[in-house]
């Protein structure tokens, strides 16, 4: 069986050396020993000074719109992500403003933003769909122009460059998902990068019921990561690079089988993939069902993602039309790509996709 993804895991040896260390200091989580390790070492590769490590990818964009204090208004966001960027803002009591996508990288469409702003507009919450960077210079420049903050859900971005820069580093705050199913993981986890050590202080007391030094200074949560996680994104660390290798030879290796076959994302100039996804888009929803029909039965399992359009979600009463993002979220789908997947099997899969295209 392949499935679209597969979490990688480091020599058990290696995991297991962390873990006796657990043994040895019975410290098991409130920022103990591994989880600072972990977060000095993951400051340094992401070039962020204001890190923090969190429990979740989903409730570090929670944390980020409590950070921000923002607790009631609308917040402009894209239809074309997984539910919990919708999610984290409905559970933070805003209310999500849906904004059409572009068709290059299906990122937000920011010529279509300004038309959504009201007088209860606090931000933009803007996706880096499938690691590839949303137009990050327009979207400054219009929050700027009518004092917006912006957080950028970059769930996707672990590794990722734009002009040199970690993808992590735009924006008020952006936030990762470290979850299993992502480039680099630790089991369950995520983090939030702040632009403002201000911010970054209010994060890090918000993470831990609010607690800063012995004071309670604000209403926070639990948001803490243990150190078993921090355990497993320590021996995770030391691949990264191997890890991102690997998923580059395997994509290049699509790339050149599916050239001309499937439309795909455009890769914007001075930009440094991580090879998180490889999305393709089919002629329409039928050649999709039809390629899922005749891989699911060698047992091959790619995955419409992202699927359905978030406007459409059956909570959202407002059901604005997104077109852009209805029509590829469609006809979209992520093809199998882990460590370890084998250049046979993606040449089987690319065989089997083209034979089922609908001519
Ligand atoms: C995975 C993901 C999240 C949520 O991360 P978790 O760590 O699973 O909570 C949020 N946004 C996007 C776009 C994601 O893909």
């Amino acid at each position: 069986m392949i499935n679209v993804t597969r979490s990688f895991l480091p020599p058990k040896e290696e995991y297991e050396k962390y873990i006796s260390r657990i043994w040895e200091n019975h410290y098991l989580t409130n920022q103990g020993p591994l989880v600072q390790e972990l977060e000095q070492k993951l400051k340094e590769y992401l070039q962020a000074e204001n890190f923090q490590f969190v429990s979740n990818g989903t409730i570090a964009l929670q944390l980020a719109l409590n950070a921000l204090d923002i607790t009631e208004g609308e917040i402009i966001t894209t239809p074309f992500s997984f539910a919990a960027t919708t999610t984290s803002i409905i559970w933070e009591r805003c209310k999500p403003i849906f904004v059409d996508i572009e068709t290059e990288r299906f990122g937000i469409d920011v010529s279509k933003i300004e038309e959504a702003i009201t007088d209860k507009t606090k931000a933009i919450m803007a996706v880096h769909v499938y690691g590839y960077p949303c137009d990050v210079e327009k979207i400054e420049e219009i929050a700027n122009r009518h004092n917006l903050k912006v957080i950028y859900d970059a769930a996707h971005c672990f590794g990722a460059k734009y002009k040199n820069k970690s993808l992590l580093s735009y924006g008020d705050v952006s936030t990762c998902s470290f979850h299993a199913t992502k480039v680099y993981h630790t089991v369950e986890g995520g983090c939030c990068v702040a632009k403002d050590k201000v911010v970054s202080d209010k994060l890090e007391s918000l993470r831990s019921f609010g607690f800063q030094g012995e004071n309670y200074i604000c209403a926070g949560i639990n948001a803490k990561n243990s150190e078993f996680h921090a355990a497993m994104g320590l021996s995770n660390y030391k691949y990264i690079d191997t890890i991102i290798e690997e998923r580059k030879t395997l994509s290049e290796l699509y790339d050149s089988l599916l050239e001309g076959v499937v439309q795909r994302p455009v890769s914007p100039e001075n930009f440094d993939y991580n090879y998180a996804y490889y999305p393709v888009v089919f002629k329409n929803e039928e050649e999709l069902l039809n390629v899922f029909d005749e891989l699911n039965r060698e047992e091959i399992y790619p995955r419409r993602y992202f699927y359905p359009s978030l406007n459409n979600l059956p909570y959202i009463d407002d059901h604005k039309s997104c077109p852009n993002s209805e029509d590829i979220s469609k006809r979209v789908a992520c093809l199998p790509l882990y460590n370890g997947l084998k250049t046979k099997e993606v040449a089987h899969i690319c065989e089997i996709l083209k034979k089922s295209l609908i001519k």
